[in-house]
């Protein structure tokens, strides 16, 4: 082993850096907290302040210099463990490295435009309306006029955040040329241990894959909605959400009865329980229900890593079908958290990957659809529930899914390649255009790219949802060919194995290797792909 790496001092640094960072990371994540339930401008400056902490952490060149050596030649460690907390370590540092002076001006772009889009609302009918209301009117008006004021409504907050994207995504891009990259995009994918190529190529195949079939039910679909409102084209507002991101629902199938007057709660934690799995604590933990100020949409923080793990949910729960898949979708994240092997060091105390996080949370939502799941948990008789027309379903979806994650990849890498550039609003709706095949509103030159909440404040991310489903599709037919010979939900075997196979070891490997070990063989699309046949 060189002198310079010595296990001593890599160990003595990072018990130092630990007793660092423990305090002001849980800070920013009670801060984060604290914005989404509340909207304040008090919030928003707790929020600045504890990310400008956090990120002065990482400040020190010699400090860098040093983690980076070590990272360098990792090789020569000759210790597992400690060698996989020298590359988060390094990950962790490298990904905020830069002028201190735009890391702050970052941090308070970011909390402004996060502010934004929890308080802006659009206006319908001269009146003010949430995100729930914009959906609720695109799944269920027949007024044509109503339905073309909520989509256009849903758009506005882009005209008010869309010179701090673009700021952000200038800064973003000046700190990944200070160290060497490209752009924001390509310094983004290295530090999440991403092959830029093999991304591309899985993008790739996935385009071709979808195809033919996404064409076919596009076409099928603007027949029913010309139809349905009597019109010569359709526009992006008879869509059924403001981004063509779900499938419409299927006239004929109402899944939404199946949840009618359920108790979400209680069907989360029925699911979880049955693969013994408790989420009690965390439902306790969490904030479920609409309230005014409050962020619309819904997540999983794990605040601070101490043991017992405080894991909390927020979301804006009504009972359907959406909010039922959200639910078992969030506490897929949760029981993820919950479960990390506490003895691991606090740097592997996470997990895998976003990717594997978002796998097992997308296997989870996704039982919500499922004829099966609905039969056993939301208590519907099996004579009642339509599997042909729900698994027709759940394929729409994941068509429809692909095609606009399309269009999140490749806008990403436009605008990174150039921020300053003028026909952003061309650029995204060629895209909507080519993959989404949803024809743009005659004139239309708004930048509706930056009223998608992630392009903003989860940049170079939606790969990760991508890469989720492909890895869900291939752990569920690894756990039902091997592990439980039948429908995972129904067995505490699958339960045990999630905790085995990607709770427990956290981040002690990377996710190639976590998918690997799993299920027996790397990523591979082609169970994905075959769920699309
Ligand atoms: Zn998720």
């Amino acid at each position: 082993m060189p002198s310079h790496l010595s296990h001593d001092e890599i160990k003595s640094f990072i018990v130092r850096f630990e007793e660092r960072v423990a305090p002001v990371e849980k800070a920013v994540s009670e801060a984060w907290w604290d914005l989404a339930t509340t909207g304040t401008e008090e919030a928003q400056e707790g929020l600045v302040d504890a990310g400008t902490k956090y990120n002065k952490l990482f400040a020190d060149r010699e400090e860098y210099a040093l983690v980076e050596g070590w990272y360098e030649d990792r090789p020569s460690i000759g210790d597992s463990l400690l060698e996989r907390q020298v590359e988060v370590l390094y990950k962790t540092y490298a990904s905020r490295q830069g002028d201190p002076e735009i890391l702050e001006r970052m941090e308070k772009l970011e909390a402004e435009a996060n502010a934004a889009y929890s308080n802006h609302r659009g206006t319908v009918n001269g009146k003010e309306v949430g995100e729930n209301e914009v959906r609720e009117i695109l799944r269920t008006s027949e007024d044509e006029d109503l339905r073309r004021e909520a989509w256009e409504g849903s758009k506005t907050v882009g005209a008010v955040v869309e010179e701090t994207v673009r700021e952000l995504a200038r800064l973003r891009n000046q700190l990944a040329h200070e160290a060497g990259y490209e752009d924001h995009y390509h310094r983004s994918l290295d530090l999440q241990e991403i092959d830029a190529g093999e991304l591309s190529r899985i993008m790739g195949k996935l385009e071709s894959a979808t195809d033919t079939p996404f064409r076919a039910l596009k076409e099928d679909l603007d027949e029913k909605l010309k139809e349905k409102f009597g019109v010569e084209a359709v526009m992006p507002w008879h869509l059924s959400d403001p981004f063509f991101q779900e499938s419409p629902e299927d006239g004929d199938l109402d899944a939404d009865r199946y949840f009618e007057g359920k108790n979400l709660e209680a069907l989360t934690r029925d699911t979880y329980d049955a693969l013994g799995l408790d989420v009690r604590g965390v439902l306790a933990n969490s904030d479920l229900y609409e309230r005014g100020g409050k962020d619309q949409h819904a997540f999983c923080m794990s605040v601070g890593r101490e043991y017992p793990y405080d894991v909390r949910v927020l979301a804006n729960v009504r009972p359907d079908a959406y909010w039922a898949n959200t639910m078992l979708h969030e506490f897929g994240h949760a029981v993820y958290d919950k479960h990390i092997n506490p003895k691991l060091p606090y740097l592997l105390r996470s997990v895998a990957h976003i990717n594997t996080t978002e796998a097992i949370a997308l296997m989870m939502g996704s039982l919500a659809g499922d004829p099966g799941w609905i039969s056993t948990f939301a208590n519907i008789p099996e004579e009642e529930i339509e599997a042909d027309k729900l698994a027709a379903r759940r394929r729409a979806e994941k068509l429809v899914f692909v095609r606009w994650a399309l269009v999140m990849f490749h806008f990403e890498q436009a605008l990174y390649a150039d921020p300053d550039r003028e026909d952003l609003n061309t650029v995204w709706w060629d895209l909507v255009e080519r993959f989404q095949l949803v024809k743009r509103p005659p004139g239309r030159d708004e930048p509706d790219w930056a009223a998608k909440l992630h392009v903003a404040l989860a940049p170079v991310y939606y790969h990760n949802y991508v890469l989720g489903n492909l890895i869900a599709a291939q752990f569920r037919n690894y756990l039902e060919s091997y592990i439980t010979r039948g429908p995972f939900y129904k067995n505490e075997a699958a339960g045990r194995y999630m905790l085995e196979s990607f709770f427990g070891p956290g981040a002690r490997e990377g996710w190639q290797d976590t998918v690997l070990r799993a299920t027996g063989e790397p990523l591979n699309a082609e169970h994905f792909v075959e769920s699309l046949r």
